[in-house]
């Protein structure tokens, strides 16, 4: 019995339907809880090439919601634990993992191959690069956000629906909205966005289906039991996808400190590819504190300070109380 027996039956998918998913290309972009969920679907439906990107190693704090990850996980890149873990589930289908921060620098190498990008980030400013990046090119892709007990989803094609920038034209200022590290998030919320946009992800590859509800913006609260649909307009003076403006894909990256999704995480930006190797670096850090190699990846601790350097010099520092602390504690340990 052919494996994906369960969903060529069914009307919607087909043996057509199975193929195009089959000979699929699909980025996904973050792989938190609600990437997770859709990475996996995606992979158990036999989605043909899973690009698996994100720039962040499993905590403790992941487990409560993050279903791709368990306890042996912690500390390893998510990209690397992902991919094991798709691969014991399908391994008939392409999984690779990018352990990268996605930024205009890299974006169109990452994802210019694919045919539908899948949003699993925490953050607008990413989700506002990856609008640019698929208007350019006419990618499809989806939109999906979770927190507290609330979530949202729409299906971005260009051309066809609004963009994120018809329904948000600028982004709030930093702080503005809510973190999930402060707001929390309940683990129901975003098995359900993950599953509403892996839905939505097979009736784009499937072509089988009028398109009836795109350009919807679905928006949920899980312990309100509310489910609602928002019509979202395309608006005529959007920056984006009418103005053709893609001021996200021309910032600036080099030497950017951000905040990331857990309390005291801040991720550093070098200002130039580090000129060393991890090896090397893990023998120079070896005298000042603990040192373990992981695959791409170094951890490096020194008290209650924390450093995950990759191979592309790109450090995540655990620990600090600022942007400040943050960029000292990189230029001591890796460079400037
Ligand atoms: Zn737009």
């Amino acid at each position: 019995m052919n494996r994906y027996s369960r969903q060529i039956i069914l009307k919607e998918i087909g043996t057509i339907g199975q193929e195009r998913i089959g000979s699929s290309r699909i980025a996904v972009v973050g792989l938190g809880a609600t990437g997770g969920i859709i990475a996996e679907l995606l992979a158990r439906a036999g989605a043909g090439h899973l690009r698996l990107i994100d720039r962040d190693t499993v905590e403790f704090s992941n487990l409560q919601r993050q279903i791709l990850y368990d306890e042996t996980d912690v500390g390893m890149a998510k990209t690397d634990a992902a991919a094991n873990r798709l691969q014991r589930i399908n391994n008939g289908i392409e999984v690779e993992p990018v352990a990268k921060d996605l930024h205009p620098d890299n974006i169109e190498p990452l994802l210019k191959d694919c045919d539908l990008i899948m949003d699993g980030t925490d953050n607008i400013q990413t989700r506002f690069l990856i609008n640019d990046f698929a208007v350019k090119h006419a990618i499809p892709w989806i939109y999906s956000g979770a927190i507290g007990t609330s979530g949202m989803e729409m299906a971005i094609i260009p051309g066809k629906t609004p963009c994120i920038r018809c329904l948000m034209p600028v982004a709030p200022p930093a702080g503005a909205l809510p973190a999930c590290d402060i707001a929390g998030v309940l683990n129901t919320v975003p098995a359900i966005v993950g599953s509403l946009a892996t839905t939505d992800a097979f009736k784009i590859l499937t072509e089988t289906q009028p398109r009836t509800n795109f350009g919807q913006l679905t928006v949920f609260d899980a312990w309100e039991n509310s489910f609602d649909h928002v019509i979202v307009s395309r608006r005529e003076d959007c920056t984006c996808c009418e103005g053709h403006q893609f001021e996200y894909l021309s910032a600036r990256i080099r030497g950017l400190a951000t905040r990331l999704c857990g309390r005291g995480s801040i991720q550093i930006n070098p200002m130039r590819p580090m000129e060393i190797g991890l090896e090397e670096l893990a023998r120079r850090l070896h005298d000042l504190g603990e040192v373990r190699c992981i695959r791409h990846m170094i951890r490096f601790k020194n008290g209650s300070k924390e450093l995950s350097i990759f191979n592309d010099g790109r450090a995540i520092i655990r620990g600090v109380k600022d942007e400040a602390e943050a960029r000292a504690l990189y230029s001591r340990y890796i460079g400037e």
